[in-house]
Formats: structure tokens, C-alpha cells, sequence
């Protein structure tokens, strides 16, 4: 009895330690003792922080508000960023962040839109999936995950894995890690220090975050 408290409040210690840890580490911005690399930073950028001046977009908050009630798959395909991940990001099924609706067009799988504001803090997305899935890899469920990726900060589309422009794939190592190392730095952070080079970048970062930019991303059939 008295070994199984003991070994309780050390558990409790450990627990309290950890999230301690976990706490330091989140919102940094160093990536030297993290396991990222120069080409996950590089990825990140092309994916996400060349669209503001080499500042990271995401939502400032997690977990992030879902409301999904007509998808029955929903928390499934949120949850593959869960994963994939390593927890980085989460979602709350019962929020409101990013709404999901079904949508009779036949021009597209899914349709993301999305704003952030130019202090890379993303304030709304909207994600629409196409009752007629025809053409589309993977079906609702896939194209529901590859939007989900855009409303949270993949803003355009890669060569392999779920975030090519067709879908149909796992999501990819590098996707897995693009998402962990965006989540585990602040919303705003410059990573162009990080680069091997300097590259081309579109928008501009300002700390107030006074403007709202606006991306309508789709998977097309
Ligand atoms: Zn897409």
C-alpha cells in the first residue's frame, strides 16, 4: 500500500515534470535540440511562411474548434493530423473554429477558404466537401482529411502524400512533420534564419495583425 502511494507521487512528479518540459518547449523557436531539420524548416516555409514574409501561419489556439456534426468520419480525419503529428495538434469536436459543409458542386473533391491575419495568426476557415465524390481518391473521408490539412496551415499542395492536389495518399512523413514543427512554434515566428537560402515570399508580417489575407484552395476532380 505504501510502495503503490510512493510510486504514485512519483508518477504525479514525473507527470508534473513533463509538462513543465512540454510547456518551455512549446511557442520557441529554435530548432536545434527539436530534431527538425534544414529541409523541414524549407518545407515549412514553402508550405506555409512564404505567404508572410517568412512568418508561420496557424491557429493561434489548440485544441482547434471542429464543427463537423453531418460527417460521421470526421474525428477520424481531423485525428490522422493528430498523429501524424505526434499531438501537435488537436481538435475539440465540439468547437466552432472550422465549420464543414456538404456542397452539391461538381467542380471540385473539397474546397477550403481560409484567413489569417498578417501577425500569422489564422482566423477563420471553412471547409466545403462535394456530395459526389466521383473522381475523387479516397472518397469524402480522404478529401475531407487533405482539407482539414489546409484549414490548419498546409497552404498549397505537394508532389506525394495526402496533401497532393489529388489526395488518395497517407498523409507523408514530411507532411507528418510539417505539421508537428508549425504546432510547436508560435503563431508569427520567422523561420527565414533557418533556410539554407533566402527565398521568394509573398505578404507581409506586421505584429498588430491589422490585415486579413484570404486563400480558397480546392481539390479538383
Ligand atoms: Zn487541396
Amino acid at each position: 500500500m505504501h510502495k503503490k502511494a510512493l510510486r504514485r507521487a512519483a508518477l504525479l512528479m514525473l507527470t508534473m515534470l513533463l509538462f513543465i518540459l512540454v510547456s518551455c518547449g512549446g511557442g520557441g523557436g529554435g530548432g536545434s535540440d527539436s530534431g527538425f531539420t534544414q529541409s523541414d524548416y524549407e518545407f515549412l516555409y514553402t508550405y506555409n511562411a512564404s505567404s508572410l514574409d517568412g512568418h508561420t501561419i496557424r491557429w493561434a489556439n489548440v485544441p482547434i474548434g471542429v464543427s463537423a456534426g453531418a460527417f460521421a468520419d470526421a474525428r477520424t480525419a481531423f485525428n490522422r493530423w493528430n498523429s501524424a503529428s505526434g499531438g501537435a495538434v488537436s481538435f475539440n469536436f465540439a468547437g466552432s473554429n472550422i465549420p464543414v459543409f456538404w456542397s452539391s458542386s461538381t467542380a471540385w473533391c473539397g474546397l477550403t477558404t481560409m484567413n489569417w491575419s498578417s501577425a500569422g495568426r489564422i482566423t477563420s476557415a471553412k471547409i466545403s466537401i462535394a456530395r459526389n465524390q466521383t473522381g475523387c481518391l479516397g472518397g469524402a473521408a480522404d478529401t475531407l482529411a487533405h482539407e482539414a490539412g489546409h484549414a490548419i496551415g498546409f497552404l498549397g499542395h505537394d508532389a506525394i502524400g495526402l496533401m497532393n492536389p489529388k489526395g488518395g495518399e497517407p498523409i507523408s512523413d514530411q507532411e507528418g512533420r510539417f505539421m508537428k514543427l508549425l504546432y510547436s512554434l508560435a503563431p508569427g515566428t520567422n523561420i527565414s534564419g533557418e533556410l539554407g537560402k533566402s527565398r521568394s515570399s509573398s505578404g507581409t508580417y506586421d505584429k498588430s495583425g491589422g490585415k486579413i489575407h484570404t486563400l480558397t484552395i480546392s481539390r479538383s476532380k
